[in-house]
This record gives C-alpha cells, sequence and structure tokens, in this order.
C-alpha cells in the first residue's frame, strides 16, 4: 500500500480550473486562499497565498517543510524529544528511521496541492477561502507520509471491491469566553446539560454557526447543546471518507472563526474540565454496495449482511490499535472513562451510548437510508483522515477474514462482571503496544505513515508522563 498512486488532475485541467475558482472567488471578494493540512499531532497547520497565487498553486504546489509530520501538541518537534521517550521505554529510534534523523528536520521541502475541489469561501472570515491539500515531493511524487493521500488510498480499496463508504463525523466542542491560554474556561452560559437556556444565552452565536456552516455548502443535521458546561454539538449529512474528514476540519474552523467574533473560544480538546465529560468525535459510517446500505435487509443481527458485520468486526477487533490514530493524545484518555458516554469498553451494541461501537439502524420506514454505526471512543485530537483511513483498512481486513461480531452487548457494560466485556486501553501506551502488532495498519499505513505516526505518538506519551489530569489538561485545552 505504499505506492500511492498520484491524484491531482493534468497539470493543463488544474491550470484551466485554478482560473476559473480564481475568477469566482474575485466575484466572492475574496483577497487570500488557506491551504491546510492536519499533522500527526492532530493540529491543523495552515499556509496561505493572496488569490492571485491561488493557480500557481494549483500548479506546483506550495512548499512546506517536511518536519511537520513529526510536530507534536506543543509545537516541538519528536526528534527533540529523545531523552523523553526513552523515560516512554522501548527503542529511541524507530526502526523505520521515519522520525528525522536529528539535525535533518530543517532540511527539504514539501509541496502542498490544493484541492480545487473543496475549495471554499470561509464565510465566518470575510475575504478568505480554504482549500485543503495533498501533500507530493518536489519530484511530483505523492508524499508518502501524506495522511489525506493514506485516506484516499483507503477509499479507493473499498472502491476497486465495489464498496462505497459514507462516513460523518460529530464536532462537539466547549465554548468559552475569550481569554489568555494559561486561564481557566469561563462560560458565556450557565444553562444546564442540553437546555433551551444555553440557545437563548447564545442565540446569535449559535445562529452564525449554523449560518456559516451553509453558506459553505454543508448540510447540517442537528445543533444542540450538549452535557458539559458550555458544550454544544453540531452534526451534518454523511459524505464520502475523504469528504467527511476535510468537513470536520472546516466545521471546527468555522466555529472557532464564529466564536472569535463574539469575543469567544472553542475548545474541540477531550478534556476540557478534569473529572468532566469531555468532548469526543464520534465517526458514524455506513457500508454500500449498488447504491444499497449494507447494513439493512441482512440476515445478521439487526438487519446487518454478511459484508456489513464482518466489516464492523474487523473494526470492533482493532479498536485497541485504532486508538492510536482515533484517541490519539493523552488528554483523551482521560475522557475515555466508562460512564460518561464515551464508549470505553470494546464491545458493540444497538443504540448503546457505552459501547465504542453503537449501531444505529434508525426509525422503522427510513432504516435502508439511516441504518449505521457509530465509533464513540475516538475524539478530535485525532488526524480525521488517519482515522477514517484506518477504520476503512479494519474493516476491509474484517470482511478478507469473514468476520463475525461477538455476542450484543444490551446494558451499559460496567455494570458487568469485569471478564465479561474488554476494556479499551487506558492509556496511550497501552494503545500503541497495540498499535506495534497490527500488521494490517501497517500495511495500510505504509512503512514511512506507520512509523511517522508511532515516533509523535511515543513522544507525546513521554512528553505527558508523570503529569496530573490538570497539567495535561491546562497545556492543551485550548490547542484542539
Ligand atoms: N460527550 C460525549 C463524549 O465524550 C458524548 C455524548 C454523546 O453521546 O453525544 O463522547
Ligand atoms: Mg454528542
Amino acid at each position: 500500500m505504499t505506492t500511492a498512486p498520484d491524484t491531482r488532475p493534468p497539470r493543463a485541467e488544474r491550470a484551466a480550473r485554478a482560473r476559473l475558482a480564481t475568477d469566482r472567488l474575485r466575484t466572492a471578494a475574496v483577497d487570500a486562499v488557506a491551504v491546510g493540512w492536519v499533522d500527526n499531532a492532530g493540529l491543523a497547520r495552515v499556509k496561505a497565498v493572496p488569490l492571485s497565487g491561488l493557480a500557481h498553486a494549483a500548479l506546483w504546489g506550495i512548499g512546506a517543510a517536511p518536519c511537520f509530520d513529526a510536530f507534536l501538541v506543543d509545537d516541538s518537534t519528536a526528534g527533540d524529544s529523545t531523552a523523553a521517550d526513552s523515560r516512554a521505554g522501548g527503542p529511541a529510534a524507530d526502526p523505520a528511521g521515519a522520525a528525522p534523523p536529528a539535525g535533518s528536520a530543517a532540511v527539504g521541502d514539501l509541496r502542498l496541492y490544493p484541492d480545487l475541489d473543496r475549495l471554499v469561501p470561509l464565510a465566518a472570515q470575510p475575504g478568505w477561502a480554504w482549500a485543503p491539500a495533498d501533500r507530493y515531493t518536489q519530484q511530483g511524487d505523492p508524499h508518502p507520509g501524506c495522511q489525506r493521500l493514506f485516506a484516499r488510498r483507503m477509499e479507493a480499496a473499498a472502491r476497486a471491491r465495489g464498496l462505497t463508504v459514507r462516513a460523518g463525523i460529530e464536532v462537539e466542542w466547549v465554548v468559552a469566553l475569550a481569554g489568555p491560554p494559561e486561564e481557566e474556561p469561563r462560560y458565556p452560559t450557565a444553562g444546564p446539560a442540553y437546555g433551551l437556556q444555553r440557545l437563548t444565552d447564545l442565540s446569535d452565536y449559535l445562529r452564525e454557526v449554523l449560518r456559516a456552516l451553509e453558506q459553505q455548502g454543508l448540510s447540517v443535521l442537528q445543533i444542540h447543546p450538549e452535557y458539559a458546561p458550555g458544550q454544544f454539538e453540531v452534526s451534518v449529512a454523511p459524505e464520502g471518507p475523504v469528504a467527511a474528514a476535510d468537513t470536520s476540519v472546516l466545521v471546527r474552523h468555522t466555529v472557532r472563526a464564529v466564536s472569535a467574533r463574539h469575543g469567544l473560544r472553542a475548545s474541540f480538546a477531550p478534556a476540557v474540565e478534569p473529572g468532566g465529560v469531555g468532548n469526543g468525535s464520534h465517526l458514524h459510517f455506513s457500508l454500500w454496495r449498488d447504491g444499497r446500505n449494507l447494513a439493512h435487509g441482512g440476515s445478521g443481527p439487526h438487519g446487518l449482511t454478511g459484508e456489513a458485520e464482518a466489516f464492523l468486526a474487523g473494526v470492533l477487533a482493532a479498536l485497541p490499535e485504532l486508538l492510536v490514530l482515533g484517541t490519539p493524545s493523552p488528554a483523551g484518555y482521560l475522557r475515555l472513562v466508562p460512564s460518561r458516554w464515551a464508549g470505553a469498553y470494546q464491545c458493540w451494541g444497538l443504540e448503546n451510548r457505552e459501547a465504542a461501537l453503537r449501531l444505529v439502524t434508525g426509525s422503522e420506514g427510513e432504516r435502508a437510508e439511516a441504518a449505521n454505526a457509530e465509533i464513540k471512543c475516538f475524539d478530535a485530537t485525532a488526524n480525521p483522515y488517519l482515522a477514517v483511513g484506518a477504520v476503512l483498512a479494519a474493516g476491509l481486513a474484517g470482511i478478507d477474514r469473514g468476520l463475525r461480531l461477538p455476542p450484543e452487548t444490551t446494558v451499559d457494560p460496567a455494570r458487568l462482571a469485569p471478564e465479561a466485556v474488554p476494556r479499551l486501553p487506558a492509556d496511550l501506551p497501552e494503545a500503541i503496544a497495540a498499535y506495534e502488532r497490527s500488521a494490517v495498519l501497517r500495511e495500510a499505513l505504509g512503512e514511512p505513515l506507520y512509523w511517522a505516526v508511532h515516533s509523535v505518538r511515543r513522544a507525546e506519551s513521554a512528553l505527558f508522563a508523570g503529569r496530573t489530569a490538570e497539567e495535561i489538561i491546562a497545556a492543551t485545552r485550548w490547542r484542539y
């Protein structure tokens, strides 16, 4: 899986499309284009060009250093933390040498190619447009560490078997009054969990979030207050996996931008208050063949077809190692605890909100369209391209191996005997150990990306080793 196809349209087509896009954006009074990618720390990074530079960017890419593949949540790089790394145990350097050898991270260049299909004026940032980037080398080869190209490869692998996947990523966030990074959150609403009062306290803000998302062409399904203080959620319509990952980046960016316009700031971090309910980033997905939803009308549990069951069983079996891509931050394990609706157990169940894999069939009558599965344990420190790509890899491996689901969990697993249902890894090192055993993820990600992720995860684990929950939260609350 390491050799990735070039997915860019031919150069002449790129030039023609970039010219059309430039004209369109000029009419929309756009001056600058933000071209973004998400790094292995789960942070959205950006280079921007003036509108007049968009055509050149589409043709030749925008320069970006390869060292971003080693960046951590605190903007240090994995290579810097060798001392801390050795505290985490295991080899100081990754076998494939994916962490740049000392001193080399400053050398070299990659090119960011904006995906013109996703280019959109930013409604909450007048004068700006945004596009997600695929990363290529200066020689014009796909960068093997590009997370978005990885997700594209997995989407293509599913398509090659006649399968299409529809996915959607729910976005939860906590909104607080703007303030300095070291400040604890002060909430602009004291309304109760799911309280109507939160809508009146923040009526204009929420309306602007909704409008901005819709103006950017997104189809919002729901927007509502959540459980934790100042917490809200927005969900959008399902689409292809890469598109869903793009959308989750755009949704978060939009929420952030609207928040800034209202003197507020948003946190998508998994843990915002010690001991509190956190922010999840649940991934919904359904599998389709020939226009038919494979989670409906089959003879398996709750109407699953054999193929959908095998796919889900593959995902369920791989959840411990998938956490390295879906729940990758030490902060995530402060959230991923029982009885917080975060899905801390490796089990599945129909509408079971304490199961890491929740099956959703929808209401009678709409099931052929609506039936899907939700991975609850993931959070927004994930690079969404890695998360969706890895889930596809695990699901397709489940189909290859003809896996079946274990018995369903129909109650909160925390109420069962400890040996009845396995608990997911309780910390990042445990998840990394599972990842190190995963041939499926290693094959799918390819050596460079597999080890780059490994070295960033190990370095972040070392960065926060021995720190209290309060310290981890203070260091990460406003980073995501
Ligand atoms: N906030 C919860 C989490 O951390 C999820 C609540 C819900 O089920 O929507 O995942
Ligand atoms: Mg929610």
